[in-house]
């Protein structure tokens, strides 16, 4: 059975290999390199389902994938939905600068990574005879921005968040200990029964 990956995201490709890791057996993990859909949903969950279902839909076959983000309680939820573009160029140090400069002199520093995994199982059979199949899992990852990046690890802004219960930033722990609590690991954990009884019965 093969199930697509919807992302070109290196990095998120290397994470979320790492979390299906066993889960996968009987499955082939396969990447995507189709068109990438205009992702303008409002939500995390809607851009998960727009990223799958161009990818199911290019393929043929049922895919994954992702939408994340992080927002920050004092900037009413920004960068949310916008984290990957948040400085306009799509570059990580960009965004953590800018987010650094936009939480300057303030003192609530509280933050969520978000994470909505989605399956798309595209209808199959003469003139599409069986219903496609579509389901969304979130995860929440709390914790809060540092004051600067810390440490090597990881991407994004994982060197200026600092986990809920940690003294370290993201980017300082080991990927499998940042996979076992972070958004991307609990959302892919819950929805990896989902697609074992879809893909294998
Ligand atoms: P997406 O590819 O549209 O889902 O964009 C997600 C963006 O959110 C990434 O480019 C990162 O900037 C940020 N992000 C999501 N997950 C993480 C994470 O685990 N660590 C650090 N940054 C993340």
């Amino acid at each position: 059975m093969k199930l697509v990956l919807a992302t070109h995201n290196a990095h998120k490709v290397e994470e979320l290999r790492r979390i299906l890791g066993d889960r996968l057996e009987g499955i082939e993990l396969v990447g995507y390199d189709g068109p990438e859909p205009v992702e303008d949903g409002e939500t995390f969950e809607a851009n998960a389902l727009i990223k799958a279902r161009a990818a199911a839909e290019h393929t043929g076959l049922a895919a994954i994938a992702d939408d994340s983000g992080i927002s920050v309680d004092a900037l009413g939820g920004a960068p949310g939905i916008h984290s990957a573009r948040y400085a306009g160029t799509r570059n990580d140090e960009d965004n953590v600068r800018l987010l650094l400069k936009n939480l300057e002199g303030t003192a609530d520093r509280a933050a969520l990574f978000v994470c909505a995994a989605a399956l798309v199982v595209p209808p199959t059979g003469p003139a599409a005879a069986t219903d496609g199949f579509e389901h969304v899992e979130v995860g929440n990852w709390p914790g809060s921005v540092l004051l600067e990046p810390v440490g090597g690890g990881g991407f994004g802004y994982d060197p200026i968040f600092k986990p809920a219960g940690y003294s370290v930033s993201a980017a300082e722990l080991h990927p499998d200990e940042k996979n076992s609590i972070s958004h991307r690991g609990l959302a892919f954990t819950a929805l990896m029964p989902v697609v074992r009884e879809h893909l294998l019965g």
